[in-house]
């Protein structure tokens, strides 16, 4: 009886470890022969690596690519990354860490909260704050301060890059060979390196107009944020995150600034939004010139700032537009730096229409060993953290076996306009257009931030809204701030959404008061009930 329990009991032993290894050599060979398809195995091996210079050059060394490389190199692998700046035309360049950090987000922020400044100490009087020297603004102490601290910035990356073993060159890259590229540095000097793997992360670089005198005359972004003297009375070009948030803190010092829109102001964004931000950028100054398109610049008078003419035309009628500006800043839009780094030699697709790269989800372009993140890349988001996600899970799945892929739904965003404008998932439109209007719920309010009351400013301007989709649970898929200090606003709610947070739950989340996000925790009144959405009281 024992006996014959203890052979049924080796039996089954057998048995489970025959159906062990059965099981195993099925898991084995659909995993290699997986890997092997999507070239994973080799990934993990690092096959193929020994025979060139590198594991992973990157090109570009802004926001998307230092975080990749630095995270590659972190891996253990043998990283270059290579960065240049080609000057603009008129003269400006700037060191390592792309546009974020020198002619984008972080100068632009610095300048915006110096308008902020001013406005708050008009407001001090009235908190019963005294002063009594005339309060004027100096663009060269600005200038300065920002720029130093953006100098700081650079050799902060150059000393985190030395410290993660990546090998940073000061160099122009372009492919000459599908795993071989040319690097050029500013004394022409040439070198090649050759790479198993590459990123292309060079970005974006701002459009001209292609009208006589842009290029002698105006000035872009990539210059303002440098620019030696006041740019005094400015005309700015374009209606989009660029131009409004230049043109806001601009007239944020004191400046006389006109902005000329082609057609709609920040296309892509909710218009109902978008219009009102525009509207207080009206209260708070800025002039805004509707339906026009410039078609020449002259210059009238040499100078720091000079004196140029404009003339424009109607995008609706005949009609001409004469006007005498200090300063012109263009900004209508960026290319893509693509053209020049010899993508054909490498075999890598581009869109000929506009010079983004398209990728599948995984970030790699039509040449299974090239890469691109950040604002090259065709349909995707043109914002820093984006770039430095895709670029890190990038470097994560190409040397750690990772599988995580960056998520480009629901990414927050905030314009610092003079009101900021803070929004995550759809604009109404485009709710409508996926949902109907039917299937959705939209609450709104105005609202009057404490801090505005005592100063008796931009009562009931403030506006918040949100899109709920009725077939799901009242899932809120568009969140919209237009109030102060919208990027710390609109970040929480991001990571709300992001966990697909639905309008009870918003209901039942407590309010921190006073504040300016308790709103969203108390909204009721719908915008198909046409109910009063002013705010009164507390
Ligand atoms: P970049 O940061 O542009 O870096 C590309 C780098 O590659 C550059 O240094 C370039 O010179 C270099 N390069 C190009 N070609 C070569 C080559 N062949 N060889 C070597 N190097 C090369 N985003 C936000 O999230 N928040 C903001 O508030 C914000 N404000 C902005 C304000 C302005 C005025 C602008 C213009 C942009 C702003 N952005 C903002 C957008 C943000 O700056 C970009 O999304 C981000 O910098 C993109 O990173 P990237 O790595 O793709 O490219
Ligand atoms: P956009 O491409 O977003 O907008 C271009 C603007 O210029 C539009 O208003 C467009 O008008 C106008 N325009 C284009 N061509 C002409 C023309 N020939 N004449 C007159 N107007 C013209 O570019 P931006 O440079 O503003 O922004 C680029 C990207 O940088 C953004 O998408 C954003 O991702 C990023 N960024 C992010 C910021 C942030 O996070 N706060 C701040 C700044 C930039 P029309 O609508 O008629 O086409």
């Amino acid at each position: 009886m024992i006996q014959g329990r203890t052979v049924g009991f080796i039996l089954k032993c057998v048995s489970f470890t025959l159906k062990y290894l059965t099981c195993q050599h099925v898991i084995e060979n659909v995993c290699v022969r997986d890997f092997k398809q999507h070239g994973d195995l080799q990934k993990l091996l690092g096959e193929g690596s020994k025979a060139y210079d590198y594991d992973l050059i990157v090109i570009g060394g802004g926001s998307g690519g230092l975080a990749c490389s630095k995270e590659a190199a972190a891996l253990g692998k043998k990283v270059m990354v290579l960065d240049y700046v080609v000057p603009t035309p008129k003269g400006t360049t700037w060191g390592l860490g792309g546009t974020c950090v020198n002619v984008g987000c972080i100068p632009k922020k610095l300048m915006h909260q110096t308008a902020l400044l001013g406005t708050a100490m008009e407001d001090a009087r009235k908190f019963g704050w005294e002063f009594t020297d005339q309060v004027t603004h100096n663009w060269e102490t600005m200038r300065t301060a920002v720029n130093n601290y953006i100098g700081s910035l650079n050799w902060g990356y150059r000393v985190s890059l030395r410290d993660k073993n990546v090998n940073y060159v000061n160099a122009y890259a372009e492919f000459v060979e599908p795993h071989k590229i040319k690097a050029t540095n500013k004394r022409g000097k040439e070198m090649f390196y050759t790479a198993a793997k590459f990123v292309l992360a060079t970005g974006e670089r701002p459009r001209y107009l292609g009208i006589p005198g842009d290029k002698e005359y105006c000035i872009t972004s990539d210059d303002l944020f440098s620019l030696p003297y006041c740019p005094g009375k400015t005309l700015v070009v374009g209606a989009s995150y660029v131009a409004l948030e230049c043109g806001g803190f601009l007239a944020g010092l004191g400046l006389d600034v006109t902005v000329m829109v082609r057609s709609i102001l920040l296309r892509g964004f909710d218009q109902d939004m978008a219009n009102r931000a525009g509207d207080c950028m009206e209260t708070h100054g800025v002039k805004f010139l509707r339906k026009f398109v410039p078609t020449k610049i002259e210059q009238l008078e040499a100078g720091t700032p000079g004196r140029l003419k404009v003339t424009a035309k109607s995008t609706e009628s005949d009609a001409i537009f004469e006007g005498e500006y200090n300063t012109v800043l263009i900004a209508v839009g960026r290319d893509a730096c693509t053209g020049k780094i010899g993508l054909d030699k490498a075999g890598v697709k581009v869109n000929a229409k506009n010079g983004k790269i398209p990728v599948n989800d995984e970030e790699q372009t039509s040449v299974p060993h090239i890469y691109a993140i950040g604002d090259i890349l065709e349909g995707k988001w043109e914002l820093t953290p984006v770039a430095i996600q895709a670029g890190k899970l990038l470097a994560r799945r190409l040397f750690a076996g990772a599988s995580l892929k960056c998520d480009y739904v629901n990414v927050p965003t905030t314009v610092f306009t003079p009101m900021e404008y803070g929004s995550c998932g759809y604009p109404e439109e485009k709710a409508v257009e996926l949902y109907g209007q039917e299937n959705l719920e939209i609450y709104h309010s105005l609202f009057w931030p404490l801090e505005f009351t005592v100063p008796g400013r931009d009562n009931n301007r403030c506006y918040a809204k949100i899109i709920c989709n009725k077939l799901d649970n009242e899932r809120v898929i568009g969140f919209h701030y237009l109030g102060p200090n919208a990027g710390e606003v609109t970040q929480g709610f991001g990571a709300a959404m992001k966990c697909g947070i639905t309008k009870d739950q918003l209901d039942n989340t407590i309010g921190i008061h006073p504040t300016c996000a308790e709103i969203f925790t108390t909204m009721e009144v719908t915008k198909s009930s046409d109910g009063d959405i002013t705010q009164s009281g507390c």
